[in-house]
């Protein structure tokens, strides 16, 4: 899975999945909009206009799914919750990966529950050139115990490693997007054109 808030959607979201699901082999990997991120700002866009962008975004083709089990969810949509309902979906032996990026990686201690997340799926953390952060000293600790270097080693167990990944690397945010736009500039070509079509269509993020 890679979860986000997808306040548009972005190439830097479409490419990293597609190489993620090329280099580890995955039967499937499914995008999945948060309904109400619990450690961020609303987002500018409403979930069900990110659900349409995303899929818009991962439209034939694109061989990702999108799955929409956060949105249907009345309680705030935190990972572990997700990542329960994964595993309880696909069975204790399936490989399970949580694919983030290095800033929301540095950002998990955060996160609600965030200790029981390798109990239930393998980490995957994307490199982002547009951001340099010092990892979390909790997270040094657990990257000794946990990181492996070889793809090969995630796939013969269901959860537990940590795999930091090396990615085409793309200094695309959805930041720098919606402040493209808000300025009366072009974010063409760093998302796909059906998206841009759809914000234009639906007017969003303007001043
Ligand atoms: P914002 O700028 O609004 O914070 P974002 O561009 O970081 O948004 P999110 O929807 O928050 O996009 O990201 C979802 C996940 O995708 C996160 O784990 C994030 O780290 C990762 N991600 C986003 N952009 C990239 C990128 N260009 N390269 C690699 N990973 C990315």
């Amino acid at each position: 899975m890679l979860g986000g808030t997808f306040d548009p959607v972005h190439f830097g979201h479409l490419r990293s999945a597609v190489e993620v699901r090329e280099q580890l082999q995955l039967d499937e990997l499914r995008l999945i909009p948060s309904a109400r991120p619990p450690h961020r700002e609303l987002p500018g866009a409403s979930a069900s206009q990110r659900l349409a962008m995303v899929q818009l975004a991962a439209g034939e083709g694109s061989g990702l799914q999108v799955d929409d089990c956060e949105l249907r969810r009345e309680r705030p949509s935190y990972t572990v919750d997700t990542l329960e309902s994964l595993r309880a979906e696909l069975g204790s032996d399936a490989a399970l990966f949580m694919v983030l990026g290095w800033d929301a990686f540095c950002g998990l201690p955060n996160w609600h529950r965030w200790d029981e997340l390798l109990r239930l799926a393998h980490i995957v953390v994307l490199q982002r050139p547009d951001y340099d952060l010092d990892v979390p000293e909790v997270l040094k600790d657990l990257l000794a115990a946990r990181s492996v270097d070889d793809p090969a080693r995630l796939a013969q167990a269901s959860h537990g490693y940590i795999l930091c990944l090396s990615q085409t690397p793309l200094a695309i945010s959805a930041t720098h997007i919606r402040g493209l736009i808000a300025s009366g500039a072009s974010p063409r070509f760093l998302l796909p054109d059906a998206v841009l079509d759809y914000i234009e269509t639906e007017g969003l993020y303007r001043p």
